[in-house]
């Protein structure tokens, strides 16, 4: 199997070239086709296993063929004075700040080709630095629960439009104490959306958020 006859597009497909994928990991062959059609997933995989790319790349892909409803091509002047002139269309919540970097590096190099932007959104850093960079515009945000609140509520991040959720390695922001914020970042979002949602265990609390956040899921284990 080649990312070819996964259909991702040739833009894509350079930014995998370059970063030296020659071929699909089994949770990559599995995933990518299930996203693309626009299926919710649950995966029960480990960091390690190609899992980044596995949500990643289909977002990616989705984001750059759904375009029509993209706001303000940069370089516009009447989108220069307002404050966001992308609205988030997908947002990645990872529990820790290495995690979330790691993976917008990667969707960076992914993503190279083409012309959607990516912004991590994580403690510990400047917030002025990400705010400038919300600015520029953004369609996808990596952040980790508890910045990415404090943003949201000074309404500098807009999740209203959201139309692809992941909530990665979710077990352990329950285990992190951040299900209540990530909780309220969701009541934020559309009701309408598609969600991917990995986690390596399934406690209670879990369950039952995957019973109130997925439809029809298609499953997803290494
Ligand atoms: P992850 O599980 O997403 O953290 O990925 C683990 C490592 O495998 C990272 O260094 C990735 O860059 C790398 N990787 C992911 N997918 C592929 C692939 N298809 N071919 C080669 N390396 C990959």
């Amino acid at each position: 199997m080649t990312f070819q006859e996964l259909n991702i597009i040739p833009p894509i497909l350079e930014g995998l070239k370059k970063a030296n994928y020659s071929k699909p990991t089994p949770i990559q062959e599995q995933s990518i086709p299930a996203v693309l059609a626009g299926r919710d997933l649950l995966g029960c995989a480990q960091t390690g296993t190609g899992k980044t790319a596995a949500f990643s790349v289909p977002i990616i892909q989705l984001l750059s063929q759904g375009s029509k409803q993209k706001q303000g091509s940069p370089g516009k002047q009447s989108d220069q004075k307002v404050r966001s002139v992308r609205a988030i269309r997908s947002l990645i919540l990872s529990p820790t700040r290495e995690l979330a970097i790691q993976i917008s590096d990667n969707i960076k190099m992914y993503s190279r080709y083409t012309d959607i932007r990516s912004v991590a959104i994580v403690g510990g850093v400047s917030q002025r630095v990400q705010e400038r960079a919300l600015q520029q515009g953004a369609d996808i945000i990596i952040a980790t629960p508890g910045r990415l609140m404090d943003l949201v509520n000074q309404k500098q991040i807009d999740l209203s439009k959201v139309e692809i959720l992941v909530l990665d390695e979710a077990d352990r922001m329950l285990d992190m104490g951040f299900i209540h914020d990530v909780k309220r970042i969701i009541a934020k979002m559309p009701n309408k959306k598609q969600t991917l949602f990995f986690s390596a265990t399934m406690p209670p609390e879990i369950v039952k958020m995957v019973q109130t956040l997925l439809v029809n899921p298609v499953k997803v284990e290494i």
